[in-house]
């Protein structure tokens, strides 16, 4: 076992607790804990005087001690510690609030530096809370004054982790193996692993951390862009896939509709049925805004595998939508003389055991279930065509899984979360990709209106309105139950208080992920058929669910949501006859959440949304395997970091070309560190 290999406990000073603290948040061995990178650095030269020092900043100064410490007691039990210094060039104080002691070790006369918040108040200069280190320790610990700033975990300060870090680089030094040959290096001018990775804590000044971070950056993105198009010419090429062959019933699904395809729904479609017909394996992403109709070519798809003698599987991430799901595609290929199944949660032992039988026998054709369906001992006869939706939902382990029980499936993946065009270049790597941009006609716009909580009366006065025209509605909201953390409205909450007082003699219900899967069966099938006129529920509608019908959408304290996930959420609604409305209450009052949830009220266009999501959220949240079911980028930003991308895409694209390279010896570690990148199943079985 390497040294990086080892786990964390070898550190001095990491016991039990901090060692289980540290693997909750992923870190488990030393390059764990080097692979945890800092969020900023601080520029500790304390090289300002104090005449200088700049207010409102942390900044640093050195100076003498000239006077001794006083202590004041404030209001509410609170202290003020004040100790006078001077540079020379003027006076000023170094304060502390409920902290007495550091200030004691000072000595009258000494010269210490000073680093913390700066404030000018009246003509005085105030170093707040500062960091102190005598003068003279500080020559030459060789570590530069740009000092990492680590996020802080619970107990775990941005210090500790300091500290922690620097005793596994030196543990490490000089060890690290580099994934990139020292020629290739020298070629894309890409610093050497083991002093990056200095660098990246430790940089001696920002020069050398840019030349570390570049690297790692790239790096990044390299692997990512390498297991893309790996991936993608392993399927394309090597794998035989399943002719399916033109059938009648494609036509005559389409004749029974009762409206016509799109444009764009026509498109997607033929794309799709060449691909089945093509003796390769299929691998295409349908991407399509909410409520552009996807779920009829996926129908389609089914029905030409299912025609061909083949069976096919639509995975789905929530019960609630596998339910509706069956229910819909029940209906559409009524007229077929297929044998439908779903597999839900609420099925007993006895009913999934059935189910299991008649897959494994060949007489399921079409089986809509959750990740019940990637369950071990799930085996089918004949599985021909995977369909995943809202494929953001699902890991790359999670579709592997389900391909896996088939011999080389076509697979189409589909999904609304419209992905900024920025990012669909990274992201479409490994897929072929169709698009619905067209929605059906007649579609009305939903008008949004963003209201601070002073206007949720009349805002509840409206929806009363719409129920009263035979209308139903939403109210969705961010928690369950009260919280005694998080400030914000739960729907056990509001559904007691809008039963109990707003609406009165309607019907309600409540709908949440805690209930059990044949409760929420039920009231989605109530709400479908009307018998429900107003359901309060968390984000479980918030992909998929259909009833044209409810025409508003309610959600309380919208600001603790992304705009991409408020476009899903609005997506419920505008899908009838009758004019819709979304009223996003921001129950923050403040005016950056304001401004962000009126990007809502000014476009329903589902691209611009996660744009602009982007752009005001940081990428953090919008790249990780949660959205899309790729690997979480540790230090990559985008969209900043755009230029190393198409760097590192063209020189993947380039060394893919050559079929050996990953044989080469020389670069064996490249091609350990995709296998871990990926993940050894994903990797493995060349689905992503
Ligand atoms: P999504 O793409 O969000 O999954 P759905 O497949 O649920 O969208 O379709 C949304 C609604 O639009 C459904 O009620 C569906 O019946 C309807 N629909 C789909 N295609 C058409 C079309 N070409 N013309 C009219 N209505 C359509
Ligand atoms: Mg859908």
């Amino acid at each position: 076992m390497g040294i990086l290999e080892q786990p964390v406990s070898c550190l001095k000073g990491v016991g039990e607790k901090r060692q289980e603290y540290l693997r909750r948040m992923g870190i488990e061995t030393l390059k764990d804990l080097i692979y945890y990178f800092p969020r900023e650095h601080e520029d500790r030269s304390c090289s300002y005087s104090i005449a200088q020092l700049p207010h409102g900043q942390r900044a640093g100064t050195r100076a003498v001690v000239t006077g001794s410490a006083r202590t004041r007691r404030l209001r509410r039990g609170m202290t003020l510690t004040r100790v006078p210094i001077s540079d020379g060039t003027a006076r000023g104080y170094a304060v502390w609030f409920n902290n007495p002691y550091t200030a004691r070790h000072l000595r009258i006369n000494g010269e210490y530096e000073f680093f913390g918040r700066v404030d000018r108040f009246m003509g005085e200069v105030q170093i707040q809370n500062p960091q102190v280190t005598k003068a003279k320790d500080r020559a030459g610990d060789g570590r530069g004054r740009l000092v990492p700033v680590y996020p802080k975990h619970g107990k775990l300060e941005s210090r500790d982790f300091e500290r922690m870090i620097a005793k596994a680089l030196e543990l490490a030094a000089g060890k690290v193996d580099d994934i990139f040959p020292a020629r290739f290096r020298e070629q894309y001018g890409l610093e050497e692993i083991n002093k990056c990775l200095k660098n990246i804590h430790f940089p001696l000044d920002m020069a050398s951390y840019n030349r570390a971070r570049y690297r790692l950056v790239f790096e990044e993105f390299f692997l990512l862009q390498l297991g893309l198009l790996m991936i993608k010419r392993e399927v394309k090429g090597k794998r035989e896939g399943i002719s399916f062959k033109e059938v009648p019933e494609e036509g005559r699904f389409m004749d029974g509709l009762p409206y016509r395809l799109t444009g764009a729904q026509m498109r997607a479609w033929s794309e799709i049925k060449e691909d089945m017909e093509k003796g390769s394996v299929m691998n295409r992403l349908l991407q399509g805004d909410v409520g552009s109709g996807k779920t009829v070519v996926a129908a389609l798809a089914l029905l030409k595998a299912a025609a061909n003698g083949y069976q096919g599987a639509l995975m789905v991430p929530t019960e609630v939508l596998a339910e509706q799901h069956y229910l819909t595609l029940t209906g559409m290929l009524s007229g077929f003389d297929l044998r439908l199944e779903l597999l839900s949660g609420s099925c007993t032992a006895g009913q999934r055991k059935e189910i299991y039988g008649r897959l494994k026998d060949g007489d399921i054709d079409i089986i809509i279930g959750t990740h019940s369906l990637i369950q071990e001992g799930l085996e089918f006869a004949r599985l021909g065509l995977v369909i995943t939706d809202e494929q953001h939902r699902f890991g790359v382990r999670q579709r592997a899984a389900l391909v896996s029980k088939g011999a080389n499936p076509d697979i189409l993946v589909m999904t609304a979360t419209p992905i900024p065009r920025s990012l669909a270049l990274i992201l479409y790597g490994d897929l072929d990709l169709s698009i619905i941009d067209e929605m059906p006609p007649g579609r009305k716009r939903v008008e949004t209106y963003v209201i601070g909580p002073g206007k949720r009366d009349s805002a509840y006065g409206f929806v009363e309105k719409q129920l009263k025209e035979g209308r139903q509605a939403y109210v969705v909201c961010p928690l369950i139950e009260e919280s005694e953390v998080v400030e914000a409205r739960s729907a056990s909450e509001v559904y007691q208080e809008l039963a109990g007082q707003y609406f009165k003699g309607y019907r309600l219900k409540l709908l949440h992920g805690r209930i059990s899967s044949q409760a929420k069966e039920e009231v989605m099938r109530d709400f479908r058929e009307g018998r429900i006129d107003l359901l309060v529920s968390t984000t479980v509608i918030e992909v998929g669910v259909d009833v044209p019908n409810a025409n508003i959408i309610v959600v309380e304290n919208a600001e603790r949501f992304g705009l991409a996930q408020l476009h899903q959420l609005r997506g419920r609604v505008g899908r009838g006859e009758s004019q819709s409305y979304c009223i996003l209450i921001n129950g923050s009052g403040s005016r950056a959440s304001y401004e962000r949830l009126k990007v809502m009220a000014d476009s329903n266009d589902g691209f611009y949304i996660s744009e602009m999501d982007l752009k005001l959220r940081g990428p953090g949240d919008f790249f990780g395997t949660r959205q899309h079911g790729l690997p979480e980028l540790g230090i990559a930003r985008l969209p900043d970091d755009m230029k190393t991308l198409r760097a590192a895409q063209s020189t993947a694209l380039s060394l893919a070309e050559d079929p050996n390279f990953l044989n080469d010896s020389s670069w064996s570690q490249a091609r350990r560190e995709l296998e871990r990148f990926f993940g050894r199943e994903g990797w493995q079985s060349g689905v992503i």
